[in-house]
C-alpha cells in the first residue's frame, strides 16, 4: 500500500514538470501510464475548499495519481480517458453508524444475535450504490461483524470498507441485539480483551454503564490500542469527554444531569422522556455550554444520527412509514419496523410534542458545530424507517437543515469521518495519493445538497461500480 501511495504521489507531483521536458526531447516516447483519467470534472475535495472546475482526476493502481487542469494536462500513453464534462467528483461518503450485520427477530420480537447473511449482503451492496464507500459498524455480534469486514476487504463481497466494533458493553444485557453484560471492572476488561483478540477495530460502550466503568473501558481499550465509541446516558457526555472517550453517537445526551432541578424529578430517561428533556434543557446554560466546550477541547467526535431521531419523532409520518424507497431495505427489516418501531405506544399527543421538540435537536447540532465539535454523519441503519443508502443522504440534508453550509456538510461526511477513523492519510478527500474512493455526480451538491443523490458512477479503490446495475441486480 505504501509503495503504491508513494508512486502515485510522485507521478502526481512531477508529471507536469516531466511533461514539459520530456515532450520536447522525445515526442514519440512520451511518458506512459495506466488506469483511467476522469476528464473535465469539477472536483469537490471533501476538505471544504471551493470546487475546482474542468479538472482531470487520474486514477492509477487504485489511488489518485494526479489532479490537474484539463486544459494543460497531457495524458500519458496507456491511460484510458473518460470524458465527463460538467460532472462533479467528490470523495466516497462514509456512514459512521451503519449496523450492516442485519439481525433477524425471534417469535417474541427479540433480535437474534446471529446475522442474516442475505439481508446483510443486500444492505452492503445498496450502500455502495449510494456512494458510501466506507462504514463504521458501531455494534454487532463480534464474530459475524469481523467475518463480514474481512470478506469485503478480500473482495468476496460487494460493499463499503467496514470498520467494526463488537457487541456493545452495558451494565445488563438487553433483551434485544448485540449487547453483553459487563456489570463490573473484571467483566469490562475481560470482554474488551475478548473482542480485541477476535480483531475488532473499536469498542462500543452503552447507556447504562456508570462513569466508573466507562473509565475502566477507556483504560482497557486504549491499553489495547482500540478507540471507544459511546452511546451514553447514565454517564454524561461531559464526563465521558473528560475521561478521554474517542467518539460519541446520537443526537443528544439525554442525561438527567443536564436538566434544571425541577425537571430532574420524575425523569426516567425513557424514549418518551426525551421530549421532556428537549422541552426543559437550556442550551445556553452552563451545563450544555460546558458539555460543548469539553467535547471540543478533548476533540471528541460526535455523530448526531439525526435521521434515526427524526424517524422516531415522526414515526407517525407516511413520509417515513410509507417512503417510496422502502423497497431498498431488506424485507426482514421492513417486517421488523412494522411490528417494532420503538414508538408503537406513542399517542397522537406524544407525536405532537415530538414534532414540536424536533427543531431543538437540530439546534443542539448547530451549537456543537459552532462550538468547534468535530461532527460526522451516520444513519443508524437499520433502525425503523432508516433505509440503507437513502438514509445517509437524508442525514446530510438534516445537517444542512440544522444550518451547516453544504460544503461543510460534505466535509463532515467524508474528511471528518476519515479523521475520526484515523484513516485520513488514505481516505476522505480527493487529493493526490489518496485511495480512489470517489463519487461522480451529474449535478452540483454544493449548490443544492440533495444533488448528492445524482450519482452516475462510484469508484471504490479505483474500481468502477455502476450504481444502477448494482441496484437492479438486487431486485
Ligand atoms: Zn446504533
Amino acid at each position: 500500500m505504501r509503495g503504491a501511495r508513494l508512486r502515485g504521489s510522485w507521478r502526481g507531483i512531477s508529471s507536469a514538470l516531466l511533461f514539459s521536458t520530456l515532450f520536447l526531447l522525445a515526442c514519440d516516447a512520451g511518458p506512459t501510464g495506466s488506469g483511467q483519467a476522469l476528464v473535465g470534472v469539477t472536483v469537490i475535495d471533501g476538505l471544504g475548499n471551493p470546487p475546482l472546475k474542468n479538472q482531470v482526476v487520474w486514477i492509477e493502481d487504485g489511488r489518485i495519481a494526479a489532479i490537474e487542469s484539463a486544459e494543460t494536462w497531457q495524458a500519458p500513453r496507456g491511460v484510458q480517458l473518460v470524458k465527463l464534462p460538467g460532472r462533479f467528483v467528490m470523495p466516497g461518503l462514509i456512514d459512521m453508524h451503519a449496523h450492516v450485520t442485519i439481525l433477524p427477530i425471534d417469535d417474541n420480537g427479540a433480535l437474534v444475535n446471529t446475522m442474516d447473511r442475505a439481508a446483510s449482503k443486500q444492505v452492503l451492496a445498496t450502500l455502495l450504490a449510494f456512494g458510501i464507500t466506507t462504514v463504521r459498524n458501531p455494534a454487532a455480534p463480534a464474530e459475524d461483524a469481523i467475518a463480514l469486514r474481512d470478506q469485503v476487504a478480500a473482495g468476496d463481497l460487494l460493499g463499503p470498507r467496514i470498520v467494526t466494533a463488537g457487541d456493545a458493553l452495558n451494565r445488563t444485557a438487553a433483551t434485544f441485539g448485540p449487547f453483553v453484560a459487563t456489570p463490573d471492572e473484571t467483566t469490562v476488561r475481560h470482554e474488551i480483551q475478548r473482542q480485541a483478540a477476535l480483531g475488532v477495530d473499536a469498542i462500543k460502550v452503552y447507556s447504562t454503564l456508570s462513569p466508573e466503568l466507562i473509565a475502566v473501558a477507556i483504560d482497557e481499550a486504549h491499553r489495547l490500542d482500540k478507540p471507544v465509541i459511546g452511546h451514553l446516558q447514565r454517564t454524561t457526555w461531559t464526563e465521558a469527554a473528560e475521561l478521554g472517550i474517542d467518539a460519541i453517537t446520537h443526537s443528544a445526551p439525554w442525561s438527567r444531569a443536564y436538566l434544571p432541578a425541577d425537571a430532574q424529578e420524575g425523569y426516567r430517561g425513557t424514549l418518551r422522556d426525551r421530549l421532556t428533556w428537549l422541552e426543559s434543557v437550556d442550551f445556553d446554560g452552563p451545563a450544555i455550554q460546558g458539555m460543548i466546550a469539553a467535547l471540543a477541547e478533548h476533540k471528541i467526535v460526535v455523530d448526531p444520527t439525526l435521521i434515526a431521531t427524526q424517524t422516531k419523532f415522526f414515526g407517525d409520518d407516511p413520509r417515513h412509514t410509507n417512503n417510496p424507497e422502502l423497497h431498498l431495505a431488506p424485507e426482514l427489516c421492513r417486517d421488523i419496523w412494522q411490528r417494532h418501531s420503538f414508538v408503537g405506544d406513542w399517542t397522537p399527543d406524544d407525536f405532537a410534542r415530538a414534532h414540536a421538540a424536533w427543531p431543538r435537536v437540530l439546534e443542539l447540532t448547530k451549537k456543537m458545530y459552532e462550538g468547534g465539535v468535530l461532527l460526522t454523519a451516520g444513519s443508524d441503519l437499520p433502525n425503523p424507517w432508516v433505509i440503507p443508502g437513502v438514509s445517509l443522504h437524508q442525514e446530510l440534508q438534516l445537517l444542512a437543515k440544522a444550518g451547516i453550509p453544504p460544503l461543510e456538510v460534505l466535509k463532515i461526511a467524508t474528511h471528518n469521518a476519515a479523521v475520526a477513523l484515523g484513516l485520513d492519510a488514505d481516505l476522505g478527500s480527493v487529493e493526490v495519493g489518496k485511495i480512489a474512493d470517489l463519487v461522480v455526480l451529474a449535478t452540483d451538491p454544493t449548490v443544492l445538497l440533495k444533488n448528492t443523490r445524482a450519482i452516475s458512477q462510484v469508484f471504490q479503490g479505483g474500481r468502477f461500480i455502476d450504481p444502477s446495475a448494482v441496484l437492479s441486480s438486487l431486485e
